[in-house]
C-alpha cells in the first residue's frame, strides 16, 4: 500500500520476483483494459482519468477473477489492492473460503512534496493520462480519505510492515526485503 508515486509498483515487482509469486496490480489491469478499448475499460477510463476509484464490485470482480488463475495457487503479491474497506473485508472473506491468509501487508510512506515531484516526472516519462497536477492531488486526497485509514485495520490484525519510501529504488527495496524477513520471523 502507499500513497500514488509511492512506488508501489517498482516495488511490487521486486518483491513478488523475489517470493517467485505474481505480482498483480489492479491499475495495470485497468490501464492494460483502456487501451485496448475492452467493455471494462471503456467503463472505467473516465473514472481513473479523474482520479477517483473505480467502484467495488467491478474491481472485486476482476482481483477474484485473477486470483482463480492458477499461477496465484502458491501465492500472489497484490499491488493496488485493497484500496477500501469493502475491499478489504471482500478479500478476507474471499482468502478465507479457499482457506489462505495474507502474510504480510507492505506500506510505503513518502513525503507528499516528494510524492508529487515524482508523479509529474513519470507523466514526462510514461505520459499516463492521470499523471497531470488536478488529477494528482483528488488521488492523493482519495488515498488519504479512503485508502490512508486502512493501515489501522492490518495494524491490528498484526500484518503491517510500515517502511520509509523515501530514497532510492535500491534502498528502498532492501529496506523492504529487511523488513519483511524481520516480520516472517516473528511470526
Ligand atoms: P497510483 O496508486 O499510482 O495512482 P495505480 O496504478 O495503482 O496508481 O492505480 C491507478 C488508478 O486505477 C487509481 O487511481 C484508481 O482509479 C484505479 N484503481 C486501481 N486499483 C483500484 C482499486 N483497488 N479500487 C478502485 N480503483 C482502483
Amino acid at each position: 500500500m502507499g500513497a500514488p508515486g509511492a512506488g508501489k509498483g517498482t516495488q511490487a515487482t521486486a518483491l513478488a520476483e523475489r517470493y517467485g509469486v505474481p505480482a498483480i496490480s489492479t491499475g495495470d489491469i485497468f490501464r492494460f483494459n483502456i487501451k485496448n478499448q475492452t467493455p471494462l475499460g471503456v467503463k472505467v477510463k473516465e473514472i481513473i482519468d479523474a482520479g477517483q476509484y473505480v467502484p467495488d464490485d467491478v474491481t472485486e470482480e476482476i482481483v477474484a477473477d485473477r486470483l482463480a488463475e492458477p499461477d496465484c495457487e502458491p501465492g500472489f503479491l497484490l499491488d493496488g489492492f485493497p484500496r477500501t474497506m469493502h475491499q478489504v473485508y471482500f478479500l478476507d472473506r474471499y482468502l478465507a473460503d479457499r482457506g489462505q491468509q495474507l502474510d504480510a501487508v507492505v506500506s510505503l510512506h513518502v513525503d507528499p512534496e516528494v510524492l508529487v515531484e515524482r508523479l509529474l516526472n513519470r507523466a514526462e516519462l510514461e505520459g499516463r493520462a492521470d499523471d497531470n497536477p488536478d488529477t494528482i492531488r483528488r488521488r492523493m486526497e482519495v488515498y488519504a480519505g479512503q485508502t490512508a485509514p486502512l493501515l489501522f485495520h492490518y495494524e491490528s490484525k498484526g500484518l503491517l510492515v510500515d517502511l520509509e519510501g523515501t530514497g532510492t529504488v535500491d534502498e528502498v527495496r532492501e529496506r523492504m526485503f529487511e523488513q519483511l524477513d524481520q516480520h516472517i520471523a516473528q511470526r
